[in-house]
């Protein structure tokens, strides 16, 4: 590599060492292969807009700057002969010392996350450069080397030149110039000469640039290249859905188009310009995202905070956008933002607009709204375990499948439309899985007189399900409850014949089957009893009273892997051929034994707490060669 330092560099440093970090960076970005080196201009773009943004912040609040009346801009000039491009700004500007930190060393953590990222998850450094605070470096993916003069906005700065080739090392040095800001040359390498042509800079600039906020000048051209111009603080009608979609892409890197956006321009009781986006997908590949979560924060197209958390509740943490408030006093710090009362206002007014919009795209664009909650869904429901206050007006975006819907998403109003005079209950039952629930037990008696049942087997619905005890006058009852009171039974399905055939077993008999479970299952179960509640299941498990509820159980198996099930209660259906037969059976049979085991196993299974399902092998085998010694 080149060592010696450009002529134009008076008075250099001796070499100074890039931290180790940067040494790892520097070597990856030099001798890997991009496909789309171009995002290293983004990255410059992007540095010299935030050094204006910090410029026009400080011209609101200091009154000595260099400069005060220089024009915010960015200006890209190409040198074809020379192979050089020069990007350059108005912007902050920086010290000799500044440029040996912010030049030479990385914040250790974006430095570790972005090598962790690109060595163990194999993901092209060019793609997610730039959001881990180490974007200036992409320039090393096409430079030979790279010079950068800076002069600081402060009064009595002086200018400074850094120097780099993409080696270990970096030379310090003073420069000659006048005006605030910072240029940048950068000496394309031989196979990076395409970037010396303006056409070529312009396309990019479209490309990838678009909406940075100030005016972005190439060569002579009086007129500025990028459209510049705030989206967000135009009137909703005026904006083309393209024109959405492409702020969008600039705005969160995501490559996939936004499921759909919120655009709002509101007077009362704020000023304010909001652009919310619903991205399409949660995963958009952890790093084709930004880095955080939160939103643009504006005070008059100033920008005061790049991901603020506290703008929305944290279940809308998916909601990607830009607010500009116009109230909200320039001399905000960063870090009081939070305390503002008008960061209150402004988020009720955001979370209400983002739950309007749901609503609104539930009733009139159903099929994009189950988009949304295929994706989404856990979001909401994670906001009605958690938002004491809110929780709802959340309610009407939750979507379930039932026994009688499996494959749809139906809403609670529509199960209630659906509810007969009947019914004072909204039921559901919980699982692990649609399939294992639609066998449950539990569901004998309201399949058997037509209730629908709510299936709710995701892993966060025993959390929901805590902020959500009724809906309208509706209780949501759980049927797996052991006590529960039935609702009215409805035209029962015709029963078959043949199990009228049986004689029934007498009380007697029943209580000695009972009994032979008992003894046998011992500590295993709380108890053994009959139950009217089951028509074509053998058996059930089920919590008695004052035990905790199936929700909060597997509200604690999650959270705690040592959780164990406390015993529950075993419940025999007394009129079902296998219990009537087994009732026959001399109490000290083997085989009685083994079907006495297995008629817990199977309950044990259908709940979704079996400890070792295939420990069952064994015995069904065994109950195989008695099937067929017959
Ligand atoms: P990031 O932009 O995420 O902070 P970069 O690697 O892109 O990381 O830039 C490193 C730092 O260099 C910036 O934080 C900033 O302090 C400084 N810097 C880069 N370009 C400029 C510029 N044009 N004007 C002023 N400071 C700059
Ligand atoms: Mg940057």
């Amino acid at each position: 590599m080149n060592e010696t330092v450009d002529p134009k560099i008076e008075d250099a440093s001796d070499p100074i060492a890039f931290q180790t970090e940067v040494k790892q960076l520097l070597n990856i970005l030099i001798h890997s292969l991009y496909t789309e080196r171009e995002i290293f201009l983004r990255e410059l773009i992007s540095n010299a807009s935030d050094a204006l943004t910090q410029m026009r912040f400080i011209q609101q609040t200091e009154r000595e700057v260099l400069d005060p009346e220089a024009e915010l801009e960015i200006r890209l000039t190409v040198d074809a002969d020379e192979k050089t491009i020069t990007i350059s700004d108005t912007g902050v500007g920086m010290t000799r010392e500044e440029m040996r930190t912010n030049l030479g060393t990385i914040a250790q953590s974006g430095a570790r996350a972005f090598l962790n990222a690109v060595e163990a998850e194999n993901v092209a450094a060019n793609d997610v450069i730039g959001q881990f605070g180490v974007g200036f470096y992409s320039v090393f993916m096409a430079a030979e080397w790279v010079k950068v003069i800076s002069r600081s906005y402060r009064p009595d700065a002086e200018a400074a030149s850094w120097y780099a080739t993409g080696s270990d090392t970096f030379h310090l040095g003073t420069a000659e110039k006048e005006e605030r800001g910072t240029t940048i040359i950068v000496k394309l390498n031989a196979d990076a000469e395409e970037f010396a042509e303006e056409y070529r800079l312009r396309q990019i600039v479209k490309k990838h640039s678009d909406y940075v906020a100030y005016p972005i000048y190439i060569g002579d051209d009086e007129e500025q290249t990028n459209r510049q111009n705030a989206i967000w603080r135009q009137s909703p009608s005026e904006v083309k859905d393209e024109e959405y979609t492409d702020f969008y892409k600039q705005l969160t890197l995501d490559f996939q188009d936004p499921l759909t956006q919120v655009h709002f321009v509101a007077d009362a009781p704020l000023k304010i310009y909001a652009l919310l986006y619903f991205p399409a997908k949660v995963d958009q590949g952890m790093f084709a995202l930004r880095a955080d979560d939160g939103l643009k924060l504006y005070a008059r197209k100033i920008l005061i905070e790049e991901y603020t958390k506290d703008l929305l509740p944290p279940y809308y943490r998916f909601v990607q956008g830009v607010v500009d408030a116009e109230d909200l006093p320039l001399n905000v710090s960063r870090e009081n933002v939070q305390a503002n009362a008008l960061m209150t206002r402004l988020k009720k007014i955001l979370t209400n607009q983002v739950t309007r919009k749901l609503e609104m795209m539930a009733k009139k664009e159903v099929e994009k709204y189950i988009d949304f909650w295929n994706e989404f869904g856990q979001f909401i429901k994670e906001g009605v375990a958690s938002d004491e206050t809110d929780r709802e007006k959340l309610y009407p975006l939750l979507r379930f499948h039932s026994t009688m819907h499996p494959t749809e998403w139906i809403s609670l109003a529509d199960y209630i439309e659906r509810m007969g005079a009947g019914q004072e209950k909204i039921y559901y039952i919980l699982g692990d899985d649609e399939l294992s629930v639609s066998r449950s037990p539990h569901l004998d008696y309201f399949r058997a007189h037509d209730y629908e049942v709510l299936t709710m087997t995701d892993p966060v619905d025993s959390f929901m399900l805590m902020g959500l005890r009724k809906y309208q006058d509706f209780e949501l009852q759980n049927v797996a409850a052991a006590d529960l009171e039935l609702p009215v039974p409805k035209e029962t399905k015709e029963d078959g014949e043949a199990e009228d055939a049986i004689e029934p077993m007498s009380d007697d008999e029943v209580a000695a089957l009972v009994g032979r479970f008992q003894s046998q299952l011992g500590e295993r179960v709380s108890d053994v009893r009959v139950t009217e509640r089951l028509t074509s299941s053998v058996a059930r498990l089920v919590d008695v009273d004052g035990a905790l509820g199936q929700e909060m159980q597997r509200v604690y198996r999650m959270m705690d892997r040592d959780y164990r099930v406390p015993a529950k209660t075993l419940e025999l259906n007394p009129q079902h051929p296998i219990l009537m037969k087994l009732s026959e059976l001399p109490e000290d049979d083997a085989l009685s034994k083994t079907i006495i085991e297995q008629i817990y196993a199977s309950a044990l299974l259908i709940e979704g707490v079996h400890p070792d399902p295939s420990g069952m092998i064994p015995r069904i085998q065994e109950l195989m060669e008695a099937a067929l010694e017959r």
